[in-house]
């Protein structure tokens, strides 16, 4: 039985493939997956709910407070996202909530509030999580830390794929232009900007299927975490 107690800190630009593949890796492991964005996403949807514009410092630092935020995970290991106790998790996944997370997330005082409870999952149990600063800022300690990429052209055309099957299509030169924006933001924002750990290991999945991937993923955690 494993009884090793590790962290693996998924981080890379929107439409890298975090997601699938950090599922993947989770199920093959045994371990939890903590997908970050969500929790960014439920206060992009709250900020929109309120009819706050998200790039607005002081006002979404004002709603903070009366936020309940909670994340759940069931027994088949699917996160849940709650909003004073309504499920969410749908709801964050439109297309148009991933600007106002992206907006919401260049706030300070978003990511403090949030900070403990990304790593009290961590400390609690074996985790991979993903999202964009945690190697860097909320698990510098990570045992393994990964930094997933990918070319934008390859992302927006996945991410196009996955938006036709959703049933919620977009033209694919919008989905660039979204990403290249998402990227933009994440990359120059002041707090936790996203950026390659100095000891994170660089995957470049452009040229790598899905079984490819995953197989390269494990192989690096398997390797820095001596499982
Ligand atoms: O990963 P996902 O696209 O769901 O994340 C939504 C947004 O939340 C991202 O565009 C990013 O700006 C932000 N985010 C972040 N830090 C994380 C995870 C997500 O700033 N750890």
């Amino acid at each position: 039985m494993e009884t090793k107690h590790y962290a693996v800190a998924l981080d890379g630009p929107s439409g890298a493939g975090k997601s699938t593949l950090a599922k993947a890796v989770a199920k093959e492991l045994g371990i939890m997956y903590v997908d970050t964005g969500a929790i960014y996403r439920v206060i992009g949807l709250a900020a929109r709910r309120s009819g706050i514009k998200p790039r607005d410092e002081a006002a979404v630092t004002a709603l903070l407070p009366s936020l309940d935020v909670r994340m759940e995970h069931g027994t088949d290991g699917v996160q849940r996202m709650y909003l004073g106790g309504e499920d969410v998790s749908d709801e964050i996944r439109l297309p148009e909530i991933s600007m106002y997370a992206s907006a919401v997330s260049a706030h300070a005082p978003v990511r403090t509030f949030l900070l403990e409870m990304q790593r009290k999952l961590a400390r609690e149990q074996n985790v991979i999580m993903d999202g964009r600063d945690i190697g860097t800022v909320v698990l510098p300690d990570a045992e393994v830390k990964i930094f997933l990429t990918a070319d934008v052209e390859v992302r927006a055309k996945r991410r196009f794929l996955e938006l036709e099957q959703r049933g919620t299509p977009k033209p694919y030169d919008e989905v660039l232009a979204e990403l290249r924006e998402r990227d933009w933001n994440d990359t120059h924002r002041d707090v936790a900007p996203l950026r390659e750990a100095e000891d994170a290991v660089r995957a470049d999945t452009s040229n790598l299927d899905f079984e490819q991937s995953t197989a390269l993923i494990l192989q690096i955690i398997r390797e820095r975490a001596g499982l």
